[in-house]
C-alpha cells in the first residue's frame, strides 16, 4: 500500500458509515495541516480524542496553578503551552502580568538550575503529560534527589492513555475504531491495545506522524473497521515494539503509582493518572488535593472542549468556533494549545476565519 493508493481508497470508500477517532494531538495537527479530513466521504466521520495533555487538564487544575503563581515565594514551572489556557479566574500569563511568578521550560530539567540558583523559592512543577512525557519528570526527580535540591515539588497532572480508552469504549456513542497515538505507543507498546480491541470489538491502528504514515494508518483503520475486525495493527513498528520502551516504563514506575484522575470531557477515571509514591512524598505538592473553590466563569462555562475531547463534537460544530472563540481570545484550551483540535482547525482553514 502506497500513499496514492491510500488516498484513492479513502476518497472512494463506499462501505458502511463509520465514526473513527484520532487520539493524538500530533495526528490532529497532520490531519488539519494536510486537510486530510476533506478527502473523506461523508460516510466517514473522523473525530478528535483526548490526546492533547493541556486540553484534558480540567479548569480546577488551571485555577489552582493560577493561584499558586500569585503566592509569595512560589514559582510555577510549566511548558509554555499552558500559559494561555483560560481558567475560571484567568490565565497564567495574566497571573504573570499581575506580578505572579511563572517560568516556562522546553524540558522540565531546566528547573534544576533555577532551583539551585534560588534556594529560597519553591519551584512547583506543573507536571502535565501522558506516558511520552512522564519519564522526563522521573529524570527530574532523580536529579533533584541526587543534587540534594529540596525546593522542587511536582504537581502531578500526569495521565495514562489505556484507562482513558477503556473509559471511552464503555460509552454508548463510542467510535467504531481508533487511530492510536504513536508517541504514547512508543512507550507503552502495542500490546496494551490487544485486550481493548478484544473486549470492545473495535480496531486500533498505530500510526506514525508523516502525512504518508497518517494516510496509510487511516486507510488501514477504515478497512479493518469496515470489515468488523477487532484487530490491532502496528503501522509504526520502527518505533513501537509490542512491549514498548521498558527502560522508560521502569523510570516511570520507580517514582509514580496509579491514581484516580479527572479529565476534561471524560470525568474522573480510576487509575488513569499517576501520583508520586509515598517514599517521594517530600517532592509532591499535596495541597493540590484541596477541594475546588473556583467560581464559574461564564466565558469558560460555554466552552464545549469536553465534547470535542470526547469525540462528541467536531470543532466547527461549536457555536463559538471562529466567532467569540478564536486563538487571540480563546474560550477553551482546545483553541490555544499547539495540539488543540479547535485551534488547529481554525489555523489551517481560511474559511473558518470568514
Ligand atoms: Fe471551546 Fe472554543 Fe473549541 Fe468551542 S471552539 S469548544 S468554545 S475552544
Amino acid at each position: 500500500m502506497n500513499t496514492a493508493q491510500a488516498v484513492d481508497y479513502l476518497k472512494n470508500y463506499r462501505g458502511r458509515p463509520l465514526t473513527l477517532m484520532e487520539i493524538c494531538g500530533s495526528h490532529t495537527a497532520v490531519l488539519e495541516r494536510y486537510a486530510i479530513r476533506d478527502l473523506l466521504p461523508e460516510s466517514i466521520r473522523l473525530v478528535s480524542g483526548p490526546g492533547c495533555p493541556v486540553c484534558v487538564t480540567p479548569n480546577e487544575e488551571i485555577d489552582r496553578l493560577y493561584r499558586l503563581a500569585l503566592t509569595s515565594g512560589v514559582t510555577v514551572a510549566c511548558f509554555s503551552d499552558l500559559l494561555r489556557i483560560p481558567g475560571s479566574e484567568g490565565t497564567l500569563q495574566q497571573a504573570m502580568a499581575m506580578g505572579g511568578s511563572v517560568c516556562t521550560f522546553l524540558s522540565p530539567l531546566e528547573v534544576l538550575d533555577h532551583a539551585a540558583r534560588q534556594p529560597e523559592r519553591q519551584f512547583l512543577v506543573a507536571a502535565i503529560g501522558f506516558e511520552t512525557t512522564i519519564p522526563l519528570y522521573s529524570r527530574l526527580l532523580e536529579l533533584s534527589i541526587g543534587r540534594g535540591l529540596t525546593n522542587i515539588r511536582l504537581i502531578s497532572s500526569l495521565r495514562l492513555m489505556p484507562p482513558a480508552l477503556k473509559h471511552l469504549l464503555k460509552q454508548p456513542d463510542c467510535p467504531d475504531g481508533f487511530l492510536a497515538p504513536g508517541h504514547v505507543s512508543a512507550i507503552i507498546g502495542s500490546a496494551p491495545y490487544e485486550p481493548l480491541a478484544k473486549s470492545s470489538g473495535r480496531s486500533f491502528v498505530i500510526a506514525g506522524f508523516t502525512v504518508e504514515q497518517v494516510l496509510i494508518g487511516l486507510r488501514d483503520l477504515v478497512f479493518l473497521t469496515d470489515s468488523h475486525r477487532a484487530a490491532v495493527l502496528n503501522d509504526y513498528p520502527q518505533l513501537v515494539p509490542p512491549q514498548g520502551n521498558t527502560l522508560a516504563q521502569a523510570a516511570i514506575s520507580r517514582y509514580f503509582e496509579p491514581a484516580d484522575m479527572n479529565w476534561r470531557g471524560l470525568g474522573t477515571i480510576a487509575d488513569s493518572g499517576l501520583k508520586l509514591k509515598p517514599e517521594f512524598a517530600d517532592y509532591a505538592w499535596t495541597e493540590w488535593n484541596e477541594p475546588n473553590a473556583s467560581p464559574k466563569d461564564p466565558k469558560t462555562a460555554i466552552c464545549r472542549c469536553g465534547d470535542v475531547l470526547s469525540g462528541r463534537m467536531r470543532p466547527r460544530e461549536c457555536a463559538a468556533f471562529g466567532k467569540s472563540c478564536r486563538p487571540e481570545h480563546p474560550l477553551g484550551p482546545c483553541m490555544v494549545s499547539n495540539e488543540g483540535a479547535c485551534g488547529l482547525a481554525y489555523n489551517y482553514h481560511q474559511e473558518a476565519r470568514a
